[in-house]
């Protein structure tokens, strides 16, 4: 059968890889994306936490007004379970409206959605990419149903599931496991966010609607078990585990849970093959960064498309151009983001002093709070 050819080709139509079509459409080129899950797919409950750095992505690319029912988080209150050392971040410190917005992955992929039909942009509904084969002047894609797709270059945006994931250049398996549900409590949230460092691994409430969005980290077996128990000891579990500072618990939605992990592949696929979003790299969701440098990799990706003469678009030299333009934002997100969780998830009495030293210092050093709240909103070149 003869391939179909397109001038780039997507694979997958999550947030980043229509991130990455829109973007291409803005700078004149027209993408064709492949998603594996059926059209009418019922996107899972999970919630995102946007940076005020992927807002300024979403309004140029014009879909921020569409993103209804969205939380700004306007502080953010960071402490450490049974030693001293309180940080608190508040938008002022870096100058913009809100450190973040927390909004739901399904209204986000819907407004995406509806984007890329507005667009014009084509993307074919369960059609999974099983193989990529690169050569010299084009990828060459063999899909599940039997369909066969060609174009220089292939931007594989499949979170890192699809069936071409190579084995990554980096892993760290922490042994955390995150239990995740919305939950009410006594306060209202007024719009603050809790990052709490334990032990076990970090908890933070996220301020979402008239509720808070919970990742509750703990080792594997733990969280399982977090996970399973009836309302009542669950809520009284969490206060345990987080204090009083919000008041009581009083309800919880359903648990779920998935496993946190560091995985790095890099951008660097193959010839006319490129990676971005968490197929290139998924990190703990301790910091917020992990989605926000997937979403800069698919702008920064269609700007540099939009800058390379038409034939030479996939080119090697252009790939690595990507990959070196990527490098300090997305190893300096993937290091920090790994710091902050191997310096806070232990109770090694030395560490404990010097992380409340740290905690000590961001909350009085006004030039610290800037820098740190810069970067989490920006990222490493922020
Ligand atoms: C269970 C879970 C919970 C998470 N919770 C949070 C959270 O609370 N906060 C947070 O900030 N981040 C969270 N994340 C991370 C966040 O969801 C990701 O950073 C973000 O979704 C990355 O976007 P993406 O487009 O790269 O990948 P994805 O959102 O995974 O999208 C990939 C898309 O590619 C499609 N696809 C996969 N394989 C193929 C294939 N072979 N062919 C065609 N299409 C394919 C998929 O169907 C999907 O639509 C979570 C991730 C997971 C997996």
């Amino acid at each position: 059968m003869d391939a179909r050819l397109s001038d780039i080709l997507i694979v997958g139509a999550g947030p980043v890889g229509a991130v990455c079509a829109l973007a291409l459409q803005q700078q004149g080129i027209r993408a064709h994306v492949l998603e594996a899950q059926p059209e009418d797919a019922r996107a899972d409950s999970r919630t995102l936490a946007l940076s005020h750095g992927a807002r300024l992505i979403f309004e140029r690319l014009g879909v921020w007004d569409a993103l209804e029912g969205v939380t700004p988080i306007s502080r953010i209150h960071i402490s450490q379970r049974g030693a001293l050392g309180v940080a608190r971040l508040a938008a002022e410190d870096a100058g913009v409206p809100a450190l973040g917005y927390v909004l739901p992955y399904a209204t986000l992929t819907a407004v995406l959605k509806r984007a890329l039909v507005d667009a014009g942009i084509a993307v074919e509904y369960g059609v999974a990419a099983e193989r990529i084969e690169s050569g010299s002047d084009m990828a060459t894609l063999h899909a599940a149903d039997g369909s066969t797709h060609a174009a220089p270059l292939v931007v594989v945006a499949d979170g890192g599931r699809g069936h071409a994931a190579p084995e990554p250049k980096f892993e760290r398996d922490y042994d955390q496991t995150a239990v995740v549900c919305e939950v009410q409590t006594e306060l209202p949230h007024a719009n603050q966010a809790y990052e709490r460092f334990t032990p076990e691994g970090p908890a933070a409430l996220l301020p979402k609607g008239d509720r808070y969005a919970l990742v509750w980290t703990a080792r594997q077996e733990d969280a399982e078990r977090i996970a399973q128990i009836p309302d009542d000891a669950f809520l009284a579990a969490l206060y345990r585990h987080f204090g009083g500072r919000q008041g009581l618990f009083l309800s919880a939605s359903p648990r779920k849970t998935f496993p946190l992990k560091l995985a790095y592949s890099g951008s660097e696929a193959a010839d006319r093959v490129v990676r971005i979003g968490n197929a290139a790299q998924t990190l703990h969701p301790v910091a917020g960064q992990g989605f926000n440098i997937g979403l800069r990799d698919a702008w920064e990706l269609a700007s540099l498309c939009g800058d390379t003469p038409a034939g030479e678009i996939g080119s090697a030299a252009m790939l690595r151009a990507y990959a070196r333009g990527r490098r300090v934002d997305v190893l300096g997100g993937v290091g920090f983001t790994d710091f902050l969780v191997r310096v806070f998830s232990n109770d090694i009495a030395p560490l404990r002093h010097v992380r409340g030293l740290g905690l000590l210092a961001l909350e009085v050093l006004p030039p610290l709070k800037s820098f740190v709240a810069r970067r989490m909103i920006f990222g490493a070149r922020g």
